[in-house]
């Protein structure tokens, strides 16, 4: 049986993987020219580890950890001359000790390498039109390449464009959660080694994560959606940097610079994916695409791993079932995808607190001399 993947970070390399062991012949369409490397550390948690190991990666998962997994405070959030106000300690922002903390671009390095040969990635390209003929998927790509296929995996995350093709407009299925996130490379040993600080004001969070061998700043923003071009560099700079002006204090110079210099930006809005229903006919979403819970869950990308690790089994039991096959795959993940996307808009009110009291209350509740 042959499977269309949009997407291949990590929902669609996992699926691709999983699918290919299962016999099914697997491509993978990515619209980047390559596979993305940017992004901050992403939690493996739970179950996800366990399908690290049936995927044999899970020695390599835990060999490129990152340097700070031993650090003793999420983070430490810093007045506006540097001097620290309050610490978050580290289990705020774990499920347990056993979570395992890994660069995105290690992990997305390591699920490309554990897939067989005979996967073929198209990068460059992205799905055009899908028609699901009932018994088939005819797929055109803007490259003017159309084949046929038996299932098409979406996994192509928020911004889904099998979603939009098959479900309808993102508008319906995506919350934007009144905040956006940037993430940006900083140069080696511009933070403090191994330790995350933040600085924040009513709305804003200028944040310096040094992981010792890679130094990342991670700004966010409280805002209603804004109307950008969010494949436009300069676009994303031009927006963020109007977001975020305004703030002098701690190192938010320094990070804004930062911003406007760079040429690998990770900047979106932070928001959640609800939808009734994960699949139609022949073609099924799985990540981020189908519900993703944000970056403030910590746990989309386990997720996405054990999503892709249910969906490749379930269709590779009853292959010529596929509307089984996919009821059974999200009947599985359901209950865990409430779970993540359950008290996020807290953990955002936390980390980004909207208003001067708000962030009073925080800071107090996690003062330095509190944590003594
Ligand atoms: C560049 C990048 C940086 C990130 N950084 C962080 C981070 O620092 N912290 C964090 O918590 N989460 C981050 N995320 C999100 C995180 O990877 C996901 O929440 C989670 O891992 C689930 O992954 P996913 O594969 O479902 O979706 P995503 O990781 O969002 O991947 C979707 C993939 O689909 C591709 N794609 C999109 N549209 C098309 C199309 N039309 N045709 C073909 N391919 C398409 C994208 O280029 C991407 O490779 C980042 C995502 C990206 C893409």
């Amino acid at each position: 049986m042959a499977v269309l993947v949009s997407g291949a970070s990590i929902a669609g390399l996992s699926v691709a993987y999983w699918l290919d062991r299962f016999g099914f012949d697997v491509t993978v369409v990515e619209r980047a020219p390559a596979l993305r490397v940017s992004g901050s550390p992403i939690d493996i948690r739970g179950d996800a580890l366990q399908v690290a190991s049936a995927m044999g990666i899970a020695e390599k998962v835990h060999d490129q950890r990152v340097a700070t997994s031993g650090r003793n405070a999420f983070t430490t959030w810093v007045d506006a001359h540097g001097g620290p106000i309050a610490v978050l300690p580290n289990e705020y922002a774990a499920d347990s000790p056993d979570d395992i903390e890994i660069a995105r671009d290690n992990l997305i390095a390591i699920l490309h390498e554990a897939i067989g040969p005979g996967v073929e990635f198209v990068y460059n390209d992205s799905i055009d039109t899908v028609v699901d003929t009932g018994g088939e998927v005819e797929v055109a790509l803007s490259s003017g390449r159309s084949d046929r296929y038996d299932h098409v995996v979406g996994a192509d995350g928020i911004h889904s464009t099998v979603r939009e093709a098959v479900f309808g407009p993102e508008h319906q299925f995506r919350r934007h959660l009144d905040t956006y996130t940037a993430l940006v490379d900083l140069p080696l040993g511009s933070g403090t080694s191994g330790e995350s600080i933040t600085f924040s004001t009513p709305g804003k969070m200028f944040c310096i994560n040094d992981y010792v061998h890679r130094t990342i700043g991670f700004m966010a923003v409280r805002t209603p959606e804004v109307d950008y071009d969010n494949r436009d560099l300069a676009d994303q700079k031009l927006v963020l940097a109007a977001l975020l002006d305004g703030e002098g204090g701690w190192r938010s110079d320094f990070l804004m610079r930062s911003i406007a210099e760079t040429d690998r930006l990770y900047f979106d809005s932070v928001s959640q994916v609800h939808m009734p229903q994960w699949s139609q006919g022949r073609v099924v979403l799985i990540g981020d695409a189908a519900h993703a819970a944000s970056l403030f869950s910590g746990r989309g990308t386990s997720l996405a791993m054990i999503g892709a690790h249910h969906l490749a089994t379930e269709l590779a039991a009853t292959p010529s079932e596929h509307a089984e096959a996919f009821g059974r795959y999200e009947q599985l993940m359901r209950p865990r995808v409430v779970t993540a996307q359950e008290g996020v808009s807290e953990a955002r009110d936390f980390l980004v607190p909207a208003t001067e009291s708000e962030l009073r209350s925080r800071n107090e509740r996690f003062a330095v001399d509190a944590a003594r």
